[in-house]
């Protein structure tokens, strides 16, 4: 598998259709037509970042025929397919030039913000790497091998075999929840590192929607009836009315 997700799938799937029937009507319409047609047919990355502050569904893209033109619009899910989902969601919709607008101003945001967060958030996350639990998985890995000894020992003796066997159980479960804790703690470090090096590149606002930006430092979006809600990968937060 390539790695699309099923709603990435549906989405290109919709695509070539909509190429297929752009192809079989390129004899008798405009070409404007067809352009805004593909235009507003094209797959985007963004499918799984977006969604419905009143349901929790994702938002899809789809289009709308206006004036001649297709125009590519956000819609929820659940709103989208009300007979399938059986919820009649009131969410707006929304149209991908605002939604373009809205991560262009969500980015220029944290350029000109950047000195107000950084240096907290680089000292929480300096506090957060330095509590790191290896001290408790080195505890816990002694005391495993002493049990496992005790096991050994027990299991000749046909005694008392149980509750050691449950302690080594419970340790073991325990020292997997550490280690990844201490995993979220260092992609948590990787992410900030990404995007200090993206703030620290552009000294310039950013005038461009770049789909790979979207994907590389935005974890999710919320539309809400007056602003959509950033949530960056790195923990940090901001909103754009819109
Ligand atoms: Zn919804």
């Amino acid at each position: 598998m390539n790695g699309l997700s099923d709603e990435q799938m549906q989405l290109l799937m919709e695509y070539l259709a909509a190429v297929a029937y752009c192809k079989f009507v390129m004899g008798r319409r405009n070409i404007k037509y067809i352009r805004s047609a593909m235009e507003a047919a094209k797959p985007m990355v963004a499918v799984d970042l977006i969604y419905c502050s009143d349901c929790g569904d994702l938002y899809r893209r789809t289009q709308w025929y206006l004036k001649g033109e297709h125009v590519p619009v956000w819609r929820c899910v659940s709103r989208l397919e009300k007979r399938k989902s059986g919820i009649d969601c009131p969410s707006r919709t929304l149209y991908e030039t605002d939604l373009h607008a809205a991560v262009i101003t969500a980015f220029n945001q944290m350029i000109e913000q950047k000195d107000e967060f950084l240096p907290g958030m680089r000292l929480a996350m300096g506090r957060a790497l330095a509590q790191n639990n290896s001290p408790r998985v080195a505890e816990i890995d002694a005391r495993s091998e002493e049990l496992q000894k005790e096991l050994l020992k027990k299991a000749n003796a046909k005694q008392g075999f149980e509750e050691l066997a449950d302690e080594i159980d419970a340790l073991r479960e325990e020292k997997q929840a550490l280690l990844l804790e201490d995993a979220n703690r260092t992609a948590m470090k990787q992410r900030l590192d990404e995007l200090e090096a993206f703030l620290d590149e552009r000294q310039e606002p950013v005038t461009d929607y770049d789909e790979g930006m979207v994907r590389r430092l935005i974890e999710r979006i919320t539309v809400y009836d007056d602003h959509l809600a950033f949530e960056f990968k790195c923990g940090l937060e901001t909103e754009v009315q819109k």
